[in-house]
Order: structure tokens, then C-alpha cells, then sequence
């Protein structure tokens, strides 16, 4: 099958989704300068580099407005300086539009500017100077010329669409056109008809497209409209013009065509085979618009001009000999050339009347165009959805497609250098440089034939060796066709009179039936040798056939080596995806094994760790314990060693008083009770007894003494820093210690002296 692109239908396709990611470019302006006029001096424009200019106010109007007058510039995509040629300018701008025409993308191209700027001098030029519509016409016809379609297999109907006629019908219709015409056209050879025109398109300046594909055919069409007053007139109608009673011409109505694009309803649209026919037609448009200008008395640079060159293609079918029979193959592309109104305001030419008013539209439509693109340039900056009044002028409306939709829009603003118009091209220059911040759409390639390519030359080929093979047949076998023919008729034998009048004849008959049968003869040999002559063409045309049929076996067989190869291949990558897949898999699988090892070992670890705090909290433990119960034991000791100390005290106490005693007694005979032994018993029943702790006695001396029954021991309590820290650490550990001398440690007071006594003593 065919892969369908645009249907024959529209030239333009409908506009992109908004917010897509739809590739845009901005309109692109270029400025072009041209050169001071003699009788003006004072030049305002400078160019400061190819991209920029600067606007100086002239002295007059410094002086007016006290110097105030800024120097401003302006930088477009590219500025043409005075010196430019056309060649240049048309390789510049021309040329990229007349390609993507050729490649079926549309292309809208204006010049802008003050009347008296070079605009017309850019878009037409003059003799010997052609602007960019010969030059776009000229490069168009060199590039597709061999690749046209014959003239009526394309047909324009009447809804902006393209149909294909057969090759019967377009041959009738050109017969009937032929015959209707009194002088036969003569679309080839490049024939200069009208001396005005004369060098507008130079042939040693011939230049030509690359990468045209050649599998298609081609056709050029063109129209040219021209709007004045918010009128659209048709250019090329065929209505007379009557100059002795003119009326006005019919204005045509805008419509829109099923995809929605903008066409001039009913309008010429007239094939042309060559540039200089194109041109033709151009230039009696021109002239017509020239008369109506003088006869209505209208000012022809308040009108707009768009002459539109349509370029419908279609594929070559298989065999490269016809155009495919399909109205969904074919494409339509097309591009406008717009020469618009003078852009200065009302005021300076001093318009009246009717002129004022018609002056007033004009405006309005520049204006318009003005709004939209201002309209059109906040919606793409601020992402607003504001409407853009296309339908508010026709000069708009027409090329609403250019912008909601897709194509290359171009811009040239024309300056002209001289003082007077310094403010008028100030206002040109401020409108050109902002509408390059508005975007377009930019057009798609169209999808590629699914046919193969090369398919004009393949067939060609295969006609010339026809052809060739014929004609060495021709050569061999009946050089001199006809004059073989003559002698063979010639050399039939002469039929007879064969007029009965004698019943008795016997001679007539007999000899008629002798030649007819000698004739019937010649005749079938003749017939044999063209029956003989044509198995020969055929087999010729067969061994043809088998040759493209054996080339055709051979691109398949190449295409299907080339998909074996690249099923290989894919095979091979898809192998290789699964070994990667598998070690992925692998390393994955360690991945995991190696985690829960560690998970495992971590686990094991922080058992082992809480294991060693708790054993160190029970050797900690252990440690307190001995250490009380060794603090104990010794304190226990120095007790008991104490005591005994006290006691070795108390002995010698004992025999020292004794021995006091006998001193004394040997002085005074008195002898005195024997003090007894101290002990824990005995104080404890002292005490039971109520004793105080000393006793009184006579002296022997005759005085009284006092004996302390208790011996009073000094104890001296003193906590000391290591006893606090246990305490800290491990109060209640220690609170439940049943030690007995757990209260001295539990409670240490301050500094208290006690008596051994009271340390007895219940209360
Ligand atoms: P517009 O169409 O803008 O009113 P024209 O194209 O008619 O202006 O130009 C006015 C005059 O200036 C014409 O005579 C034209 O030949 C001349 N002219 C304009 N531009 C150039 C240029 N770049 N080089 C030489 N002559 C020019
Ligand atoms: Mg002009």
C-alpha cells in the first residue's frame, strides 16, 4: 500500500494541536536599504552591522523637539545594504522558500515598508534587474521542468483542491483548448514576448534545486489577486475590460476550503509550463491592474498584490510511466508573494473624499495585520488565549493559515534612507523587529513514497533500449518499410478485366481465378512473415520484461539478504540481552545472599555485645560485694583489735591501780574492793541494774574516789569517698545488705563522737 499524506484537497494542512511539541520558527524579517534617491542629501539610515541598523533623526527635526531625538537601532535577522543585487537577495530569502515549495511546504513572503521604499523594486524589480518573483519562478521551472505533468492532468477544482484527470482526458481537454485558441502556445524555449518585460529573467543566471525527487510529477499554478479598499480583485479573470464604458470590476469573496484554510473563492488559477509563461500571465495581471488603477482612479500603492504560485505533485506508480490515479497522493504546496500597501499614515498625502476613506482601509488592513501579530506575539509570550482579529481585514483573513497553522513566513522591510521619511520608517522598523518574536509552526517533511525510488529513470531506461532494439530490427529486416510495401503491392499480379458479355467466355473466369489465387497467395505469406515479424517483438518485449523483472528479483533479493542480515543481528543483540539479563540476575542473587549473611552476622554480634554488658554488669557486681565484705571484714578486725587493745588497757590500767593500791595500802592499811574484768556481759547487766557508769568509793586516804565501771572508748566516725561512690552506684544493692554494719554506712551523719556506752544504750 501507499502511505497517504496530504489529501489533494488543500495546500495547507490544518493548524498543529496548541502545546504540542510542535517545532517553531520565527517569522523572519530581513531589512533592506536602498539607495539615497539624487534629489534627496540628508541620509537617516546607517547600517551598523549585517544584522543591524540605526535610525538617525534628521537636523530639521532635532532642532523641533530640542535635540531629544534618539538614536535607535534595530536588529533583524539580516539587513541588505544599498549595494545589494537582487541575486543576492534572492539567494538569501528566495531561494530557501522556492525549495520548500518544491518539497511541498508553504511559504509566505511580504515586503513592508513606505511607498517609494524599493517594495515592488524587491518583489518584481525592473528590466535587468528581476526581483524575487522571476528569480522564484526561473529556479522553480529549472528544477522541475523534465519532472512536469502534461497540462490538464492536474485540475484545480473549485474548492481549493487538486484532481487528476486521466491522460485521455487531459489530452481532449487540451485538444478542445487548441482548437479554441486561434495562436497556439508556445510554452517552451525561452521566448522574450514583451519587450517590458524584456531581462527581467536572465538565463546565464540559471540556477537550479538539488534533491528534487524525480519518482513525482508537476505543476505549476498561478493566481494574482490584488486587494484594494478591503476588495479582493481577481487579476487574472478573463472578463473583458471595456475601456470606453469601464465598470468596476467584481470583488471576490474569502472562503474556507474543508480543512479550513483561507482561499479567494472562484479565482484563476492558470497552469503555466515555463517562467516566461508564468511571467506572462504575471505581467498581463499587472496591466490589468494598471488600467483599473487609471480608469477608477485609484493610487495603486494603496493596494495590496499577492501572487501566489501553487506547485501540485504526485508520485509516478509503480512502473514509473503514469501518475499514480489517486486524488489522496497528490500534495499541494504553495507560495505567496505579497507586495503590500505603502505602510505611511493618511496625513501625508493629503487625501480627500473618497481617496481619505479608501486611504482609511488601507490603513485599516496594515493595521490590522499590525494587531494580529502584536495579538499573536503576547499569546506565544504569556501563554494568554487572546483572539487574533484575522477576520477584521482580508489581508489577514487570507493568510490566517500561515500563522495558527504551519509555513515559513518571511518578511522584507524596505527602507528608504531619505529624511523625509524618517518617522514613518521609525514606526516600519518598531512594528518589523517585534514581529520576529512571533513564532510559526514550522512545516513537516511529507512522508516518503512507499514506492521505490528511481523509478523515472528506470523507465526511461527501459524506453530507450526499446526503442534502440527496434529501431537495429528496423535496420536488419525492412529497412525502407513503406517503399517494401509498395513493391509488394506492385508486385501482386494485376487483376484482370473480369467483365462476362460472352456466355461461351471460358478464358475470363479461369484466369481471374488464376490471379485471385496467386494474390490469395502473396497474402498469406505476408501474413505469415508479420505473424513471424510480431512473436519476434513479443519474445524482444518478453526478454525485456524478464530483464526487469530478473533487476526487480534482484533488489528483492538484496532487501531480503538485508533483512536476513538484520535479523541476525537482532537475533545476536537479543542473545546478548539475555547473558546480561542472566548475570544481572546472578549478581542479584549474591546481592541478596550476601545482605542476610550480613543481617546474620550483625544479629550475632549485638547478642554477643548485650552478653558482655551483662557480664560485666555481674563481675561489676562481684566486685562491689567482695569489696564490702573485705571493708567489712576489716572493720570487724580493728574492732576486735580494739577491744582487745582496751582490754591490755584495762589490765594494766588494772595492775597499775593495783599496784597504786599497795602503794597506798602500805600508807594507809585500807584495802579496797577488787574492780573486775570488763566485758559486754557484765556492762549489759550493769546496765539492766541501773547503774551509772561510775561508782563511788572511799579512798583509803580517807576521800572519796569515783570509779568509772565503763571505760570510755573514743570512736571516731569517718566516712570515707570511696564508701560514697559504692554507695552511688549501688545504694540499692546495698540497702538490702543484712551486713551489721550496714547502718554506719547507710547513714553517715556528720562528724558525731559517741561514747561506747551510748552506742549501747537502746535509745
Ligand atoms: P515601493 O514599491 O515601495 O513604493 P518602488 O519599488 O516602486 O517602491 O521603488 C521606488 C523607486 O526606487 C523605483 O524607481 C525603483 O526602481 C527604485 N528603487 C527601489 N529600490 C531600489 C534599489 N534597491 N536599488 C535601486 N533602485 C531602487
Ligand atoms: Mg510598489
Amino acid at each position: 500500500g501507499f502511505v497517504t499524506f496530504r489529501k489533494g484537497k488543500t495546500p495547507r494542512r490544518p493548524g498543529p494541536k496548541k502545546g504540542s511539541n510542535v517545532e517553531k520558527d520565527p517569522v523572519g524579517v530581513y531589512c533592506r536599504i536602498r539607495p539615497l534617491g539624487t534629489e534627496d542629501q540628508e541620509c537617516c539610515v546607517e547600517m551598523i552591522s549585517n544584522s543591524t541598523i540605526q535610525l538617525h533623526a534628521p537636523d530639521g527635526l532635532k532642532a523641533n523637539r530640542n535635540g531629544e531625538f534618539k538614536e535607535m537601532q534595530y536588529s533583524f535577522k539580516k539587513v541588505f545594504g544599498i549595494n545589494t543585487t537582487q541575486m543576492e537577495l534572492f539567494e538569501d530569502i528566495g531561494r530557501p522558500l522556492v525549495e520548500d515549495l518544491i518539497h511541498s511546504k508553504n511559504g509566505l513572503l511580504f515586503t513592508y515598508g513606505v511607498t517609494g521604499s524599493g517594495k515592488t523594486y524587491t518583489m518584481t524589480g525592473s528590466p535587468g534587474e528581476g526581483g524575487l518573483l522571476p528569480r522564484s519562478l526561473d529556479l522553480l521551472f529549472n528544477s522541475i521542468g523534465p519532472f512536469q505533468a502534461k497540462r490538464f492532468v492536474f485540475k484545480p477544482d473549485d474548492k481549493n483542491g487538486m484532481e487528476i484527470q486521466s491522460q485521455v482526458d487531459a489530452l481532449l481537454e487540451r485538444q478542445k483548448r487548441d482548437s479554441q485558441q486561434s495562436v497556439p502556445r508556445t510554452p517552451s524555449s525561452r521566448l522574450k514576448a514583451d519587450p517590458e518585460f524584456a531581462d527581467m529573467i536572465s538565463p546565464e543566471e540559471a540556477c537550479k534545486c538539488d534533491n528534487v525527487d524525480d519518482d513525482c510529477c508537476y505543476s505549476v499554478f498561478v493566481s494574482y489577486i490584488e486587494i484594494y479598499n478591503n476588495y479582493i480583485y481577481d487579476l487574472l479573470e478573463d472578463a473583458p475590460f471595456d475601456p470606453i464604458r469601464p465598470k468596476p470590476p467584481q470583488s471576490k469573496l474569502l472562503r474556507e476550503d474543508q480543512n479550513h484554510n483561507m482561499y479567494v473563492a472562484g479565482c484563476m488559477e492558470v497552469e503555466v509550463k515555463s517562467t516566461e509563461e508564468a511571467f506572462e500571465v504575471f505581467w498581463k495581471g499587472q496591466k490589468k491592474r494598471r488600467i483599473a488603477n487609471t480608469q477608477l482612479n485609484r493610487e495603486s500603492s494603496r493596494s495590496h498584490s499577492v501572487f501566489t504560485v501553487k506547485l501540485a505533485q504526485a508520485p509516478l506508480d509503480a512502473d514509473g510511466d503514469h501518475i499514480l490515479q489517486d486524488k489522496n497522493q497528490v500534495t499541494v504546496s504553495q507560495l505567496c508573494l505579497v507586495d503590500l500597501a505603502g505602510s505611511e499614515r493618511t496625513s501625508r498625502t493629503r487625501a480627500e473624499g473618497s481617496r481619505l476613506r479608501e486611504a482609511g482601509n488601507i490603513n485599516q488592513s496594515l493595521m490590522t495585520l499590525r494587531t494580529c501579530i502584536e495579538v499573536l506575539r503576547e499569546n506565544q509570550m504569556y501563554g494568554t488565549n487572546k483572539m487574533v482579529p484575522y477576520r477584521d481585514s482580508k489581508v489577514t483573513h487570507l493568510f490566517k493559515n500561515y500563522f495558527d497553522g504551519e509555513g515559513k513566513v518571511r518578511m522584507i522591510v524596505c527602507v528608504n534612507p531619505k529624511a523625509d521619511d524618517y518617522e514613518e520608517s521609525s514606526l516600519v522598523m518598531r512594528f518589523a523587529e517585534m514581529a520576529q518574536e512571533v513564532e510559526v509552526a514550522r512545516p513537516v517533511d511529507r512522508p516518503i513514497c512507499a514506492l521505490a525510488a528511481g523509478r523515472r529513470h528506470r523507465n526511461q531506461a527501459f524506453r530507450d533500449e526499446l526503442s534502440r532494439r527496434l529501431e537495429e530490427r528496423g535496420n536488419s529486416n525492412n529497412a525502407e518499410d513503406p517503399g517494401l510495401l509498395n513493391q509488394l503491392i506492385e508486385s501482386l499480379p494485376p487483376i484482370p478485366r473480369c467483365e462476362l458479355v460472352d456466355p461461351a467466355d471460358d478464358q475470363t473466369l479461369p484466369n481471374l481465378i488464376e490471379v485471385l489465387e496467386r494474390r490469395h497467395h502473396i497474402r498469406q505469406m505476408i501474413t505469415e512473415q508479420f505473424n513471424q515479424t510480431g512473436t519476434c517483438v513479443k519474445s524482444q518485449v518478453d526478454l525485456n520484461q524478464q530483464s526487469k523483472i530478473s533487476e526487480k528479483d534482484k533488489v528483492i533479493l538484496n532487501q531480503r539478504s538485508e533483512i536476513d542480515r538484520l535479523e541476525k543481528k537482532s537475533k545476536t543483540l537479543e542473545y546478548k540481552i539475555d547473558i546480561l539479563q542472566k548475570t544481572t540476575d546472578m549478581y542479584e542473587q549474591d546481592k541478596r545472599s550476601l545482605q542476610l549473611e550480613l543481617e546474620t552476622r550483625e544479629q550475632r554480634l549485638q547478642k554477643e555485645l548485650s552478653e558482655r554488658r551483662r557480664m560485666e554488669q555481674r563481675m561489676q557486681g562481684m566486685v562491689t560485694d567482695t569489696k564490702l565484705k573485705w571493708e567489712k571484714e576489716c572493720e570487724r578486725r580493728v574492732n576486735a583489735k580494739q577491744l582487745e587493745m582496751q582490754n591490755k588497757l584495762w589490765v594494766k590500767d588494772e595492775k597499775l591501780k593495783q599496784l597504786k593500791a599497795i602503794v597506798t595500802e602500805s600508807n594507809s592499811s585500807c584495802s579496797a574492793e577488787r574492780p573486775q574484768r570488763p566485758s559486754r556481759e557484765r556492762d549489759r547487766d550493769r546496765n539492766m541494774g541501773q547503774k551509772r557508769s561510775g561508782d563511788v568509793f572511799k579512798t583509803r586516804g580517807g576521800g572519796q574516789a569515783v570509779q568509772f565501771t565503763d571505760i570510755e572508748t573514743l570512736k571516731q566516725e569517718n566516712p570515707t569517698a570511696p564508701r560514697y561512690s559504692i554507695l552511688r552506684n549501688e545504694e540499692s544493692f546495698l540497702s538490702s545488705d543484712q551486713s551489721p554494719f550496714s547502718m554506719s554506712f547507710v547513714n553517715p551523719g556528720p562528724r558525731v563522737w559517741r561514747t561506747s556506752g551510748e552506742e549501747q544504750n537502746p535509745h
